[in-house]
């Protein structure tokens, strides 16, 4: 019995080291709109999770005013808190080099595009304007492609560095929260003109992204997270931001390569385009 068993003893050895050792290797997540909402729902998750993050970055546009950070990060060492105002595309430069001085030479492992807005319930083409299609297509859309092209070298210096680990949080991902409403092929309600096509914009992004940055080991994902009760999902929403978060964060961590590029809703269940 002790012969036949000893191998058996062995393989759970090995396999018990190559557990600690993905475990270790995901150890940074900057997210972006933490101040409230699913942002900063990811935050409490992950700083209560089995396998927290070493470094969690927190940005907001207020930090001053972002009473619950403040208090989460006096418990916490491991949360560091940013301002970003996803808008001020000229303060990527800084936000960059202020992660790096954080995260050190392992780069940044996981980048979760989430600060969005939505122009309630304003759903019908007569109630367009330019101000609207333009400004959210800022926030929704040009400002998470253009922090991933500013963070594209932590991103990658992860990847490298964790180049053993297959593609995902144990390796580089960039995450964009995105919407089902930005689905071509679920469109069967029309309306929402400025918000849906800001998200099929980040949608039809993420596709060429995983086209550029799969090459380097980074995996690009969008998730929508569910019709969610928060300021924008109003307390009509179906599902609790507990919920969501807690789905999402299940998907994030167990992301495989085969996941690279797809869209997929917050229980894992995948999208159409
Ligand atoms: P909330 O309105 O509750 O929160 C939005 C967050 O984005 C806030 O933290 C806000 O910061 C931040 N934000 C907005 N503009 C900027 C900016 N210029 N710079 C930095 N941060 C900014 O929304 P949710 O939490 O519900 O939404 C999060 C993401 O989920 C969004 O991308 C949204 O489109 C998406 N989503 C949400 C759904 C839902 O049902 N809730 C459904 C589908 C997708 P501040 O506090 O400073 O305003």
């Amino acid at each position: 019995v002790v012969v036949r068993s000893v191998p058996m003893l062995l393989l759970i050895l090995m396999f018990s080291l190559q557990l600690c050792k993905a475990e270790t290797n995901m150890s940074s997540i900057l997210i972006t709109g933490s101040s409230r909402g699913i942002g900063l729902e990811f935050v409490k998750q992950l700083l209560g999770h089995a396998n927290p993050p070493a470094i969690l970055i927190a940005t907001c546009r207020n930090p001053d005013k972002a009473t619950e950070l403040q208090a989460l990060a006096k418990n916490n060492a491991n949360l560091h808190i940013l301002k970003l105002d996803v808008l001020d595309f000229d303060s990527y430069d800084s936000v960059v080099n202020k992660t790096r001085d954080i995260v050190g030479n392992k780069g940044l492992n996981v980048l979760i595009n989430n600060a969005g807005i939505h122009r309630g319930m304003k759903n019908s083409l007569s109630l367009v304007t330019a101000k609207d299609l333009t400004d959210v297509y800022l926030t929704n859309t040009a400002a998470p492609i253009l922090l991933i092209k500013a963070m594209r070298p932590l991103l990658k210096q992860a990847a490298d560095v964790n180049n053993s680990a297959p593609m995902g949080l144990s390796r580089a991902a960039i995450i964009n929260i995105s919407s089902q409403l930005g689905s071509l092929t679920n469109n069967n309600n029309g309306g929402w003109y400025e918000y849906r096509e800001s998200k099929a914009a980040l949608n039809m992004a993420a596709r060429s992204l995983s086209v550029e940055l799969g090459p380097e080991g980074i995996l690009v994902l969008s998730v929508h997270p569910g019709w969610v009760q928060t300021d924008m999902g109003t307390s009509a929403a179906d599902l609790k931001v507990h919920d969501s978060v807690q789905n999402m964060l299940n998907v994030f961590y167990n992301l495989k390569p085969e996941n690279h590029g797809t869209f997929v809703q917050w229980d894992g269940k995948p999208l159409p385009w």
